[in-house]
């Protein structure tokens, strides 16, 4: 046996006869033309060598004891690299039969002995070409249908003239047949479209033929096992030299992922997780289309916003859980309206409650409905749904029965802008609200300037806080003994995206009264520490930093772990924290007062009752309380100059201060005589507008800097 086989790289070739001398006449020639060569004197043995030396070509004997050669061919067929090769079967001259098996076990070519040696090697060589082109196609071909496969990209040609098309393997995947011959019929690939596309795309073909153009297409197909794909297809028409169509070419790609993943992110852009139904985005843009659409149809566009009373009473004691499948229940029972026509019914143009009804915040849902229509009809439907909603749910096991409130805009009327009409029949569920609940109320139409103007704040200061929409201010205090800033008061202003920066009269109490003043106030003692320990950071003297609580505040259970939590959350030392409180809260339930005045003095702060004099002060309990400073009203500081009474209260509660122990601080000092007026009558401190105004931090900062002395 010649041990070269291949060692050079050079093609191999395996001899395949029994007759050795033949075999020996074709191995020379063979040798001799640089090939690499095996021998093997039987199918058996030439069996064993494909397997080891993976020839490249076979020259077989068809005639050998053992093993022929038509069986041999048949079983390197099977072999792995059996197709790759090339495989000559030698037969007689005239041996047509043979001839014929040949090429039905698979072999490449035949030769007839007696063979022509002079030719022998070049059909070799030309055999050993036309394997590698066949193999170097079918390698391609072969990375193709995997690319194809990773990308689910199929593509097939469609012959006008046979009427088949054919489909690449991963086309025939896609739609589920079998790719025996990857030849079919067009209507066959027709059929599987989904009949909601059905048409479209047949439409779609007659057009690209009938107009000569290419086309891009999504569309869904449905398979043989119930499952379906989408789409996207792209063709395109090929012509003959007279621009007769004659074929189209296409590929197809399985977008079904893509588009799943789209869904999904529309829908969580779109609408609320919890019930399904569309958010404040989606259903706005669907108030637009209907205003769009009323304004050029002449016709009236009404806005529902329903709220649950007391949600967040209910929500609190039912627990986070509960109070969600309540609402799930509420939207649902406001979708099954929606369907039916006994409460909407001249209303409702879309049966579909998810192109009418949404929710756009916690409790907070809303039904558009529009066409023609009396004010009266919308009451009617008001009265229904409140009623409907009256009916016991049933949550976690437990009856409950809720009362809603409803709040009605109606263009046309006081606007034509879609986020105006949804904030008008905010306005006025809160004001339906606030008349007590369970009734339904007509933005404007029930309200007099006043209270919209103070919902339309009210509902704007719901979001103030998530949109970071307040800021401090901070108004020095000057300590008369020693000339020097001793501390600052902290200011909240509210910077609102229309109206500018509003003062906290103008708030304060409608946070206090919806509640909102208890996360704004939490939010003013984390920001005021944050602040003051930052300008020490900056390398400023450490000054005290005063904070107003409101009695809302000062009520709340836990104001002490809330102060705590501000301290510790912005490494302030306690004692720089001074909390201003006001006489009417500290004045009320004395016990509970004692109580939590003394847990905030175990947490360090300093305490001062603001606007001292103001309110009712009763002596016996001042002297209870643990408190350090008391803040003299602006009001009394403002004539003392010119009015002797007033001269005389601020000298009686300095000398009553004194006698308490606690400090003085004058607020609203505006005049060089005011301030001359508090050091003679030996007031501790001054805050006013003598010194300086509330200014925003870095201003202040400036003013620290400064070092300046007030005296
Ligand atoms: P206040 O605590 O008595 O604050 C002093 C108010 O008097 C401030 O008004 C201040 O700008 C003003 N002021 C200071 N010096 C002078 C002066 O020389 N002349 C005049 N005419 N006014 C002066 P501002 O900032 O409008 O605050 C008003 C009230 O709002 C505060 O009265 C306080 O009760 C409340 N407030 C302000 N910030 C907060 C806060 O963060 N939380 C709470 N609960 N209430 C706050
Ligand atoms: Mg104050
Ligand atoms: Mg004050």
């Amino acid at each position: 046996m010649h041990n070269n086989t291949g060692l050079r790289g050079q093609p191999v070739v395996l001899v395949v006869d029994d007759d050795m001398a033949e075999r020996l006449l074709i191995v020379e020639t063979l040798l001799e033309n640089n090939l690499a060569v095996e021998e093997a004197e039987d199918g058996v043995e030439a069996l064993e060598l494909f397997q080891r030396f993976s020839p490249d070509l076979v020259l077989m004997d068809v005639k050998m004891p053992r093993m022929d050669g038509f069986t041999a061919c048949g079983e390197m067929r099977k072999l792995p690299g059996g197709i790759d090769t090339a495989i000559v079967l030698v037969t007689g001259l005239d041996d047509i039969a043979s001839i014929l098996r040949a090429f039905d076990v698979g072999a490449t070519d035949f030769m007839t002995k007696p063979v022509n040696w002079p030719l022998l090697s070049h059909r070799v060589r030309y055999l050993l070409r036309a394997r590698d082109a066949f193999r170097n196609l079918r390698q391609s071909e072969q990375r193709l249908s995997v690319a194809q496969k990773i990308a689910k990209l199929g593509n097939w040609d469609w012959d006008f003239e046979k009427d088949t098309v054919y489909s690449s393997n991963q086309m025939c995947a896609l739609w589920g047949l079998d790719p025996v011959d990857g030849r079919f019929s067009h209507e066959m690939f027709l059929q599987c479209v989904h009949p909601d596309d059905n048409e479209a795309v047949r439409a779609t073909v007659k057009n690209a033929l009938e107009e000569k153009k290419p086309y891009r297409l999504e569309y869904k197909i449905q398979l043989a096992d119930g499952s379906s794909r989408i789409i996207h297809e792209q063709a395109e028409v090929e012509y003959d030299t007279n621009g007769v169509p004659v074929s189209m070419h296409g590929t197809v790609q399985d977008i079904s992922e893509r588009k799943q993943a789209e869904e999904k992110i529309r829908l969580l852009a779109y609408y609320d997780a919890l019930t399904g139904l569309p958010n404040r985005q989606l259903f706005s843009k669907y108030v637009e289309q209907a205003l769009f659409t009323a304004r050029r149809a002449s016709s009236k566009v009404a806005l529902l916003y329903v709220g649950v009373d007391r949600f967040k009473r209910i929500n609190d004691s039912l627990g986070r859980s509960a109070g969600d499948q309540l609402l799930q229940l509420i939207a649902t029972c406001l979708a099954d309206s929606v369907r039916r026509s006994d409460i909407f019914g001249e209303f409702v143009v879309a049966k579909e409650p998810g192109l009418v009804l949404s929710r756009l915040t916690g409790d907070e849902f809303s039904i558009l409905l529009t066409g023609v229509f009396e004010e009266e009809s919308l009451s009617n439907v008001a009265r229904r749904i409140l009623e409907m909603l009256q009916k016991p749910f049933s949550v976690g096991g437990q009856e409950m029965n809720i009362s809603c409130s409803l709040g009605i805009s109606i263009y046309p009327g006081e606007t034509d802008d879609a986020e105006a009409l949804l904030k008008n029949a905010d306005v006025a569920m809160a004001y339906a609200k606030q008349s007590g609940g369970n009734t339904f109320k007509f933005f404007a139409r029930d309200m007099n300037d006043r209270a919209i103007e103070r919902l339309n704040l009210e509902i704007d200061l719901k979001k103030a806080l998530e949109r970071d929409e307040f800021v401090l201010f901070y108004q020095p205090q000057i300590d008369l003994h020693s000339g020097k800033i001793s501390g600052v008061e902290a200011l909240i202003r509210w910077q609102h995206p229309e109206r500018g920066l509003i003062a906290p009269l103008q708030f304060i109490s409608i946070a206090e009264e919806s509640g909102l003043i208890l996360p704004i106030g939490a939010w003013v003692l984390n920001e005021a520490c944050r602040q003051a320990y930052s300008w020490q950071q900056n390398g400023l003297a450490p000054i005290r930093m005063a904070v107003n609580i409101s009695s809302y505040q000062f009520r709340q259970t836990g104001l002490a772990t809330i102060v705590k939590q501000a301290l510790d959350n912005s490494g302030l030392a306690s004692s720089l924290l001074e909390l201003e409180l006001t006489e009417s809260a500290i004045m009320q339930d004395i016990d509970t007062t004692i109580i939590t005045l003394t847990r905030l003095k175990e947490v360090g702060v300093t305490l001062s009752v603001d606007d001292f004099g103001t309110g009712y002060s009763s002596m016996n309990y001042l002297k209870r309380f643990p408190l350090d400073t008391l803040k003299i009203d602006r009001s009394f500081v403002m004539d003392i100059t010119t009015d002797p009474n007033d001269a005389a209260i601020i000298t009686a509660i300095i000398a009553l201060a004194e006698s308490l122990g606690l400090k003085t601080i004058a607020e609203g000092v505006e005049t060089q005589e005011q301030l001359q007026f508090m050091r003679q009558h030996l007031c501790d401190e001054i805050q006013g507008f003598f010194i300086s105004k509330p200014m925003p931090a870095d201003e202040v900062e400036r003013f620290l800097v400064s070092g300046m002395t007030f005296c």
